[in-house]
C-alpha cells in the first residue's frame, strides 16, 4: 500500500480543496415548449430533442 512520506499540512490540503467547489447547473429554454431544461438533455416537459419529440412526455398536458 502506498503511505504518504510526508504529512500534508493544513495548508496545502485547503489548497488543494480550493477547487472543489460545485457550481450551479446550468439551464436553458426549450426551443419547443418553453421549458427550462438542462442543455444537451431531452425535455422532461414536452419530451423534445433538436426540433423533434424522440421520448413520450413524462406529465403530459
Ligand atoms: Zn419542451
Amino acid at each position: 500500500m502506498a503511505v504518504p512520506k510526508k504529512r500534508v499540512s493544513s495548508s496545502r490540503r485547503d489548497m488543494r480543496r480550493s477547487h472543489h467547489a460545485l457550481t450551479n447547473t446550468q439551464l436553458n429554454e426549450c426551443k419547443n415548449c418553453g421549458e427550462v431544461k438542462r442543455p444537451h438533455h431531452v425535455c422532461p416537459a414536452c419530451g423534445h430533442y433538436d426540433g423533434r419529440e424522440v421520448v413520450e412526455p413524462a406529465n403530459p398536458v
